[in-house]
């Protein structure tokens, strides 16, 4: 392409809403523009390399023999009334009515429109295994669409979805899927890491995510530095020292009025902050349960809401926690609560002896209390999350903590789907059985805006090579002026394309300062600059995108030189 004619839609300026890098550089590149919130078209430049994107995962998908389709992206609420999700999916999911009053959703995932194909069009165990997957716009309301193409509310997604006969050839399909994954990132050129994830409502299940990691990743992952254990926070865990123990000692009541956090509560009554046991009240499916932790441990809502086979949890107002336990917020405790609640406890908070909590009675707490002692134990389960430095739960190392980016998502979804929704095959003895299911998620937009949050520099944009718009940048100085530049720009032009080396030929009648700028702005791998000075001496320059001295190359070697491997790197 020669810039004359593809527009480029550069900026100098810094969008001011624009929080992280990918996002100020995509819209300063010229990759998107914005439409309203958490909407972006995606410019010519911009789509260069989410086709890219696409190509390289289209392949991955082919080679492991999925079969591509397109289903539409507005489904029929019937069928998420079928599968349960039309009330459980929430505001997520964006209802839409036609002209006949009737119900539809702008598709946020396909799950049930391709159960509904396959329980259609697939009747015996002998059809089965099979995968479909397509690369197909979807529409989630996001709480909080930010980030530019990274949390949007339309984005482009791969998914794909596999069924079975048997929970050993699903397992064979997931382990073909995470190898397509790994190749897909790798040949992208992204540092990843596929980690163990939450499988959600759906409980059980086995489910990973590869993260690309990067610091404005809105995930936090916990790795091991030692083995390959590695999990979303969401679900990680780690081996907790079992703690010193120490003889019961008498339990005392302590007035503690205006005491807000634990940490007053530690001060106030002299005591460390680990022997604190913390009270939070969560409204699990708005039913109100009670959890314990220890007072230096964060609360980890998703295991919470898996321990109580919720789908949704949030904390209590603080109305709702007096409603529930009688007490006001801050004074709440294991001991003497009402008969009835739901309780649970975290299991350091269970082993931590001589402990301080709420009394049940405004401006009280209690010190030395004990488990069993005081009050019985309440379900043990694991509620808190994993700390930096914690022992791995696999090995003698220690957990890392890390931020990430989710880029995809795969998932043994088991029978949830073939089961509300009766897609059944005939098996060998011809009885009809439920269809086992997995799905497998790519964020395509999303991996656009990943490689830039890692491939980036304060002068733009560094695209790894299979993902670049173009590869060669030409740069022509003064070629209005100069025959001899415009015709070596053209003849350049013309071998690069010809050698499949897309060149993007800087054509304008530009300073040469602006021409570089926009040429690392929108971060093409190879420059080329042709000029008068250069071409007397029968050379062309030549810069990698990551490098900071330029080459003479002689003028006729210039295609070979770009289509030597060595400049792969
Ligand atoms: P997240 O936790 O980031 O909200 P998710 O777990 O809800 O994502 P999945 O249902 O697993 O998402 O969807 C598959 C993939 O689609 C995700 O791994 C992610 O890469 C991408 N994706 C999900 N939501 C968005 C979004 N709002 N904008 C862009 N990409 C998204
Ligand atoms: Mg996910």
């Amino acid at each position: 392409m020669r810039v004359t004619g593809f527009p480029l839609f550069t900026s100098r300026e810094v969008p001011a809403d624009a929080e992280i890098i990918s996002h100020q550089l995509m819209l300063r590149a010229g990759l998107i523009a914005r439409l309203g919130v958490g909407l972006y078209t995606w410019l010519p430049l911009g789509l260069r390399v989410l086709r890219n994107v696409e190509r390289v995962v289209r392949e991955e998908m082919d080679r492991i023999g999925s079969l591509e389709v397109l289903m539409p992206a507005v489904q029929p609420a019937e069928l998420w009334q079928e599968s349960g999700r039309w009330n459980r999916y929430g505001p997520l999911l964006l209802r839409i009515k036609d002209r006949h009053e009737r119900e539809f959703c702008f598709g946020p995932t396909h799950e049930e429109v391709i159960t509904d194909l396959v329980r259609r069009e697939i009747h015996s165990y002998r059809q089965l295994p099979v995968t479909y997957y397509q690369i197909q716009t979807k529409f989630r309301d996001e709480i909080r669409p930010r980030f530019g193409v990274m949390r949007a509310r339309e984005f482009l997604m791969k998914d794909a979805y596999s069924f079975h006969q048997s929970q050993a050839s699903l397992q064979q399909t997931y382990d073909a899927m995470r190898g397509a994954y790994s190749r897909i990132f790798e040949r992208l050129g992204l540092s990843f890491r596929p980690v163990r994830a939450d499988s959600g409502a759906i409980g059980g299940a086995v489910s990973e995510e590869f993260h690309v990691l990067a610091d404005s990743g809105e995930d936090e992952i916990a790795a091991c530095e030692r083995c390959d254990y590695a999990a979303n926070t969401e679900l990680a865990e780690s081996r907790l020292p079992s703690p010193a123990g120490e003889p019961p000692a008498d339990h005392e009541e302590h007035e503690t009025p205006d005491i807000h956090t634990v940490a007053e509560q530690a001060e106030i009554l002299g005591i460390p902050i680990t022997k604190v046991v913390k009270t939070v009240v969560v409204m699990a499916d708005n039913e109100p349960a009670v959890l314990f932790v220890a007072g230096d441990d964060a609360l980890n809502m998703v295991k919470a809401a898996n321990t109580l086979g919720a789908s949704e949890i949030r904390l209590a107002e603080p109305e709702e926690a007096q409603r529930a336990t009688g007490v006001p917020r801050g004074f709440i405790g294991p001991r003497g609560l009402p008969e009835g609640l739901r309780t649970l406890v975290d299991a350091r908070a269970a082993q931590i002896t001589n402990f301080s909590s709420g009394a049940n009675r405004k401006d009280y707490h209690w010190v030395n209390l004990n488990w069993d002692r005081d009050m019985p134990l309440p379900e043990v389960a694991d509620l808190r999350t994993v700390k930096a430095g914690e022992q791995c739960p696999r090995c003698d190392g220690h957990l890392v903590i890390t931020r990430g980016i989710e880029v995809g998502h795969i998932f043994q979804l088991g029978t949830k789907y073939s089961e509300s929704m009766n897609a059944t095959v005939l098996d060998v003895n011809g009885h009809g059985v439920p269809m086992i299911m997995g799905c497998y998620g790519i964020g395509v937009s999303r991996v656009v805006a990943a490689a830039i949050e890692q491939n980036h520099d304060e002068r733009g944009i560094i695209w790894p090579v299979p993902l670049a718009p173009f590869q060669v940048a030409i740069v022509s100085i003064n070629a209005h002026r100069s025959e001899s530049v415009r015709s070596e720009a053209e003849r350049l032009y013309e071998a690069l394309g010809a050698a499949g080396l897309e060149p993007l030929w800087d054509d304008r009648e530009a300073r040469p300062g602006v021409k570089f700028a926009d040429m690392e702005l929108i971060g093409i791998p190879h420059r080329l600059v042709v000029s008068d000075r250069g071409l007397a001496a029968g050379t062309v320059e030549y810069r990698g995108r990551t490098e900071s001295t330029s080459r003479h190359l002689p003028r006729e070697r210039v295609v070979e030189f770009l289509r030597s491997p060595h400049q792969e790197t």
